[in-house]
């Protein structure tokens, strides 16, 4: 078989992020001590409730086709919710149901953008974007997220990329893989610039409920970003349930229509009985999601706290979701060979910052994915190895 032009669109460029990842895979299946901190998949079981409800769902036969665009107890739930954080009214028609955030943001694209089309996405970037922009034969432009701003978006690097072909932004806040957050002066800034530049912001908030400092801010809730705004959540992090896949978009009325064919083109709903674990989680799911949340951060909070040790790495408290971001710039190592070597010393798997992009550079991401003890073993073998580094410098 000859396959299609798209198939070398989508084959992305090879990106380190997943290098390490897949060789702790490797070890942990031969029964080595690995920690494994390199993937976004959170170590907390679905909450009972939602299991609970998926169970009364399959056996009340609730496992034929659903409404292409969701169920309507769904909708309504994530309507209720979406109105809260947004501050306007989102009515159930604006939500159409996905199997994942990752199914909404491909589908927005394919619905969005055009050949020749310039989308910019600030980069260190989630690995995802580069292919489901190019699929459509946009291209990527990418801004840098600065160590030296915590990785916060400095608008103006924004302003300088924009160009004539210009047609989108894809922002991810809070954001994977550095935990910053958007500001409302950068916010505010954000929408100036897609009004006057007559854009659309594709806004990726996966990691909302996961905000510890301040409640999360999206630009969706500043005037005139309504119509101008595709809004992207799931509960695969805030409700620990990544496998069921259940995601959504909330965007102006005139896109439905076409974000339902693609549905039907392409994957013709998703399940009814996830569907309604997925409306349970969201009405009745506030204690849980407290609960999680609470917990990373408090993790965050300990790893930060054992790292302070470790020379040559500077690991600040992620303002939100449930990656710390460190820097190890003064090992004189790149994340890259950071993390091949940590895992090789002391079987504890990270994420090389470059793998997301070159503002990554000198750093690593590190998945507050296991209990607290386990974590704190980990940062305790972090330090050690940068240690025996120092010592090794000295040696040298
Ligand atoms: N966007 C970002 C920034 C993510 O980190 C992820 C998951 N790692 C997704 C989207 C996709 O999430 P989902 O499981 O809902 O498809």
């Amino acid at each position: 078989m000859r396959p299609s032009h798209l198939t070398r669109r989508i084959a992305g460029e090879g990106s380190d992020a997943w290098i390490t990842h897949d060789r702790a895979v490797e070890r942990l299946g031969r029964g080595e001590d690995v920690i494994l901190l390199s993937i976004g998949d959170p170590d907390f079981d679905t909450p009972p409730a939602i299991r609970e409800a998926a169970t009364r769902a399959l056996a009340d036969h609730r496992t034929h086709y659903a409404p292409i665009g969701g169920e309507p107890e769904l909708r309504a739930a994530i309507a209720a919710t979406s109105s809260a954080s947004l501050g306007w009214t989102v009515h159930p028609d604006q939500v159409v149901v996905y199997p994942g955030a990752q199914a909404a943001l491909y589908a927005l694209a394919q619905c969005l953008f055009n050949p020749g089309d310039e989308v910019i996405a600030p980069e260190p970037t989630y690995v995802t974007y580069q292919p489901v922009i190019a699929s459509t034969g946009a291209a990527m432009r990418q801004v840098p997220l600065r160590p030296e701003r915590q990785f916060h978006l400095d608008p103006e690097d924004l302003a300088r990329v924009i160009t004539p072909r210009t047609r989108a932004l894809m922002l991810n806040f809070p954001h994977n893989p550095t935990g910053a957050t958007l500001a409302l002066d950068e916010a505010q800034a954000v929408a100036a610039l897609v009004q006057r530049h007559d854009l659309v912001l594709i806004s990726d908030e996966v990691y909302a409920a996961l905000s510890f400092a301040t409640p999360h801010l999206s630009p969706a809730s500043l005037p005139g970003m309504a119509e101008r705004t595709a809004v992207v959540s799931s509960l695969s992090k805030s409700h620990a349930m990544t496998g069921w896949r259940c995601g959504w978009s909330i965007t102006p009325g005139s896109m439905i229509p076409h974000l339902q064919n693609l549905a039907r083109a392409m994957y013709f709903g998703v399940a009814q009985f996830i569907q309604d674990a997925a409306a349970v989680a969201l009405t009745a799911g506030g204690e849980e999601l407290a609960a999680i949340r609470a917990a990373y951060a408090r993790r965050a909070r300990l790893l930060v706290d054992v790292l302070a040790a470790a020379p040559g790495l500077l690991a600040r408290t992620p303002e939100a979701g449930m990656y710390l971001f460190a820097d190890v710039r003064g090992t004189g190592l790149s994340g890259k060979a950071f993390a091949a070597r940590l895992l090789d010393a002391t079987g504890v798997a990270v994420t090389p910052g470059e793998g997301f992009g070159p503002s990554g550079a000198g750093h690593v991401r590190i998945t507050l994915g296991t209990g607290d003890e386990r974590l704190a073993e980990a940062g305790r073998r972090i330090v050690a190895f940068c240690e025996a580094g120092r010592g090794r410098e000295r040696a040298g």
